[in-house]
């Protein structure tokens, strides 16, 4: 989608530090990290928020949490702990609509979420 940042970030035309990257998946660090590690997970295909995710595109999201697993044993938070999120549509705090998997961890994260 030529107006979505995070398809701009995928297509390499916006710049981003780039953690991971296969055929159909990209994994690279939040520009305002909130932890020590804020890692975004996105397809390339663009898919606006959770509720489009269709039958044919939920492996995209299995490997997107296989690839955040992964990175989190390379960055050393998978034994301490870390925390996945997807944020859905404006209540659910969404502000880019491309889905996206935030991976966080390095810090105690605190509950109840605000
Ligand atoms: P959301 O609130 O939609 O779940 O999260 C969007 C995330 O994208 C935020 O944590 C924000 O910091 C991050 N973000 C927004 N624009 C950019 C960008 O251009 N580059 C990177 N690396 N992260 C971005
Ligand atoms: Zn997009």
């Amino acid at each position: 989608m030529s107006d979505c940042i995070f398809c701009k970030i995928a297509d390499k035309k916006i710049p981003s530090k780039i953690v991971y990257e296969d055929e159909f998946i990209l994994a690279f660090d939040d520009v305002s990290p909130q932890a020590p590690v804020h890692v975004l997970l996105i397809p390339k295909k663009h898919i606006a928020t959770l509720l489009d995710v269709t039958d044919t595109d939920l492996h995209l999201l299995s490997h997107m949490v296989k690839v955040a697993n992964m990175i989190a044993a390379e960055k050393g938070i998978a034994e301490r702990g870390f925390r996945l999120v997807t944020n859905c549509n404006p209540e659910g705090g969404q502000v880019v609509f491309h889905v996206h998997i935030h991976l966080l961890g390095g810090r105690q994260m605190m509950s109840p979420f605000g």
